[in-house]
Order: C-alpha cells, then structure tokens, then sequence
C-alpha cells in the first residue's frame, strides 16, 4: 500500500485519503463513515471539494491519450492482476462492507464474488472488441467503422452496491480505454478506497483512474459538468438526482448513462411453481433489507394462487432474522441511515392509512442501529402514488389481480422500467408475457440475475443505457467512420 493516511477497519488498513493521479492525498477536512448497525463512526475519510474533483480530471485528462493506446493484451494483464489482488483482499473488503453499508456478511461476500467476476470478465472481453467493415453504396471507397474511448469519464456510485456499482463501472471504462475519476458514495466511501487501491497496485497507470470522496457531491458535479474536457457521465443512483445530472450534462452535450430506480413488478400467474416463487420472493425482496434498485416493489399474484402464495411468503418473512451484518445466520441488516427508516415508518403507516392490511411487522426496531422488521403488507387500493413509487425497503406490498392481461397493464402502469420477474410453468406463456412488459430486463423463474455477461439496465425513468456485457463496454465507446478510397486501378494496374 501507497504511503498515505490509513486507519486500521477491523483489523484491515484501509485508505483515508482521495486517490489523485496515482497518489493518496489529504484535503485537510474530513467527513464520518458510520455503521447503520449501530451508529458508531467507523472512520473519517479525507472530504474532497472542487479543487480536487478538477485536479482528479486534469490527471484524467493527462493520462487519456496514453492509456487509450495501451495495447489490449497488456490492458487485459492489468485486469487480470487486478483480478487476483482482488481475491487476496476478499475479507478485508467484505468486512467494511458490512461495516458501512450493514449489509450481511453473505450478503457482502456474494456482492463481492459478482464484482471481482466482472474483472475477470472484462480481462477476456478487452482483446474482443471490434468493428465493422462493408462495402460503400456506390463504389470507390470502403466503409470501416472503428471505435474509440469516449474519453475522460465521471463515475458516480451509490452506497447500496458499494462494490458492485464501482467495479461495474469502472472495469467497463477503462476496459474502453477511458480515464475515470470516480466519486463515491458518502455512506460508503471505504469500499470505494480500497477497490481502488487494488487498481493501484495492480499497476494502473497514474490518471487512469482517480477517486474523490466529499461530503457535497453536488459541488464535484457543478464543478465537472460544465467542464469541456469531461466526456462522459455514468450515474448510478436515484431518479431524481439523474435527472438533474442529465439537465447539467446538457450544456455541454455529455455523453450520458444512467441507471436509476426500479419498481420491480414480481408477477404470479396461476400455473406458477408457488414454493419457487415464494423462495426468490424472499430473496428478491429482503436482500440488502430491500435496499436494491431491482427488489421486487410490488408483488403481483394472481387471484388462483394469492392465498397459497401469501400464507407460504408470510411464514418465510417472519422466519427472517434481522440484526448486526456479522451476527451469524442474519438475513436482514439495517436501513442505511435514520432519515431513510424514519420514511420506511411513514411509507408503511401510509399504506395501512389506506386500508392495507398489515401480515408481518411493520415497526422499527428499537435500540442501536437502523433496524426494521420484514414487513408484509396486502394492498387492495392501489390508487395511491406509493402503491407505484420505489419502496427501497424490507417492505413488500401483496396485489391481487383476475386476470393476465390485468397483471401486466398493473406492472406496467408505472414511471420506472428496471426489472421484472415473471413465474409461469408455460414457455410460451413466458415469452408471450415478458415482451409486454415494458421494462429492461425479466426475470423468469428467478429473482436474482445480475451477471458480467448480462446487459444490466432500464427503460423509461429508469434510465438510459446498459451496463454490463458487451453493451456496458460500447456505452465507453464511440463509432469511428473512415471512409477509405480504394481505386481499383491500383489493383488492376494504373494503366488498364
Ligand atoms: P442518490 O441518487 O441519492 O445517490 C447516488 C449517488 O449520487 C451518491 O454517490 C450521491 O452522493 C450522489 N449524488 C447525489 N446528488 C448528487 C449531485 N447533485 N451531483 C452528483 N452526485 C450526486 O441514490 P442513493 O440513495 O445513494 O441510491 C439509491 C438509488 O439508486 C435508488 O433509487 C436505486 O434504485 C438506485 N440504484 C439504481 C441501480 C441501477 O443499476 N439501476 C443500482 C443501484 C441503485
């Protein structure tokens, strides 16, 4: 490790500073990390202004050219490197990302696996990219189109997939040949610190990657946006704060993806496997105390099976044990922060205000930490914005409905198009169904699908593009057109 400031997270060291151009560096003022668990600080990490998001870009800027022409092998071997660090630090990241996010440990070393998977995957697509050759119309020149980086790129990252969302983003960018500053997610920035740290000893270039911490990401956005020599944005987040980011991007035409909230619809229908559906129910909704972007929001049964499914699910929830991310056997960890149960408490009294009827929990749970009960709720009125909103918690909502046709206008009739889910035994039936829905992804016979190889993303307020897969690399890269004149006569002799 790079000398810098540390401090020692249960036992692991862990960076405190900003990252910039290859060095950690102090800014003089610092910001705490607190552990929703039980609301001790953590650590205190170095706050970062727009001063240091500018210097972040100028290394960027610096180091474009030359990491763009970094020959793919050798860009492939860095991720690779990356890779098997990545491996060796699996506890220490795993640790503190239970600490500050609260997630489980499980839960965090899963996260983990998944993350260090799109390395790997990005190492052996790095050497596959390619372009497109044809004939031109009339004759007389060819039609070549090559891609190139889209250039210096801002990454922004939620807390809730600390790991995931940075990897994600990050391994597709410089995979592309950009250079990133990376801002983290002010819950969560320690996770964050030591993803890059492996960069950094896996011998990224100085520039190619840059990380800044703050405690006002909107002074780092205000600062970089309208900076020409930024060229892209990638933005994982909420609806509401993508959208203002896009409205900055505007003034300079920045190339712009977004993935934003989700209002997974989990739909039933009547010939489904119920104990299948209720196993990934549980897990689709509870994971990360329902803290994800594809939770399954509002679960959609059909009228045959609601009782069935409703009894089995209900059993389960209340099977689940909530508590601290290192106790053993806990399935479901805390909300991240006060401010965020206080709106879990008011989303279910709203609902319950409007005659839904509470099956299991309901309430915060008292003592340390920003714990609250797996809460089951059968909505019969869904006439009210929350029954379409993003609950972002270890809420599920239970709606019945008589029909197919009236499952998918009810999954559909909302702003978001993140991820759905759909249970039927028919094939035909599957497919029939889930290119009505109007979303980017579906689940069929599963509540979880997050992969490398997957194009991850949305429709609709959901946002735009995809990460993940070969689209997430192209999202970093731009079409080249060269027109090549090529005379026949050179071929054939001048003088024919
Ligand atoms: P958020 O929008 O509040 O914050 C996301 C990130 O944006 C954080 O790093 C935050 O510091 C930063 N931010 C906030 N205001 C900013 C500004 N003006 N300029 C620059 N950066 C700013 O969201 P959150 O509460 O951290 O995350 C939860 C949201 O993220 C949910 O809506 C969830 O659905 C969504 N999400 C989406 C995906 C996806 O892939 N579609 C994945 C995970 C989370």
């Amino acid at each position: 490790m790079a000398e810098h400031t540390t401090a020692s997270v249960r036992g692991h060291d862990v960076p405190l500073g900003l990252y910039l151009d290859g060095r950690w560096s102090e800014t003089g003022r610092r910001f705490a990390v607190l552990n929703p668990g039980d609301g001790t600080t953590v650590a205190e990490v170095a706050d970062g202004g727009p001063h240091e998001a500018v210097r972040a870009l100028d290394a960027a800027v610096a180091a474009q050219e030359g990491w763009r022409f970094v020959a793919p092998r050798e860009r492939a071997e860095l991720f690779h490197r990356a890779y098997t660090l990545l491996r060796d630090r699996a506890d220490a990241i795993a640790d503190v990302m239970v600490l500050e996010s609260g997630k489980p440990r499980a839960e965090a070393v899963g996260e983990f696996t998944l993350s260090a998977g799109f390395f790997r995957w990005y190492a052996e697509q790095i050497a596959h990219l390619h372009g497109t050759f044809a004939d031109s119309s009339p004759g007389g020149y060819r039609v070549v189109t090559t891609h190139q980086p889209v250039g210096p790129s801002f990454l922004i990252t939620p807390w809730n997939f600390p790991l995931l969302m940075a990897a994600r983003k990050a391994g597709a960018a410089l995979a592309a040949g950009c250079t990133t500053v990376l801002k983290s997610a002010k819950e969560t920035p320690l996770t964050a610190a030591l993803f890059v740290d492996v960069l950094h000893e896996a011998g990224f270039p100085a520039g190619t990657v840059n990380l800044v911490h703050t405690s006002d990401s909107a002074a780092i956005s205000d600062a970089l946006l309208p900076d020409p020599r930024l060229r892209k944005i990638s933005f994982t987040g909420s609806t509401g704060v993508g959208a203002t980011l896009l409205g900055k991007a505007a003034g300079n035409i920045v190339n712009s993806s977004m993935e934003l909230g989700g209002d997974g619809p989990f739909v039933v229908l009547d010939d489904a496997d119920v104990d299948l559906a209720v196993r990934e129910a549980v897990t689709c909704k509870f994971r990360n105390a329902g803290q994800a972007c594809v939770a399954a929001n509002r679960i959609i049964l059909h009228r045959d099976i609601a009782d069935e499914f409703t009894r089995k699910f209900v059993a389960q929830a209340e099977k689940l044990r909530v508590g601290d991310g290192f106790d053993e056997g806990v399935d479901v960890g805390p909300i991240i922060t006060e401010a965020q149960r206080e709106r879990v408490a008011e989303l279910v009294g709203a609902f319950v205000g409007s005659g839904a009827e509470l099956l299991a929990g309901g309430r915060a749970i008292p003592g340390k930490g920003y714990f609250f009960e797996p809460t089951v709720l059968r909505v019969r009125d869904r006439d009210h914005d929350f029954c379409r909103e993003e609950l972002f918690a270890p809420v599920a909502a239970l709606y019945t409905v008589d029909t197919v046709a009236e499952a998918i206008a009810f999954a559909n009739d909302t702003r978001y198009g993140l991820a759905a889910y759909l249970f039927t035994r028919d094939l035909s039936r599957a497919f029939a169904v889930s290119e009505r829905l109007d979303v980017g992804m579906v689940g069929i016979n599963r509540g979880i699908m997050a992969d490398p190889a997957a194009a991850f993303g949305g429709v609709k307020a959901s946002g735009l593009g995809r990460e993940g897969g070969h689209d997430g690399i192209y999202e970093f890269l731009e079409p080249k057109y060269l027109a090549v004149t090529v005379d026949e006569r050179d071929a054939l002799g001048r003088e024919a």
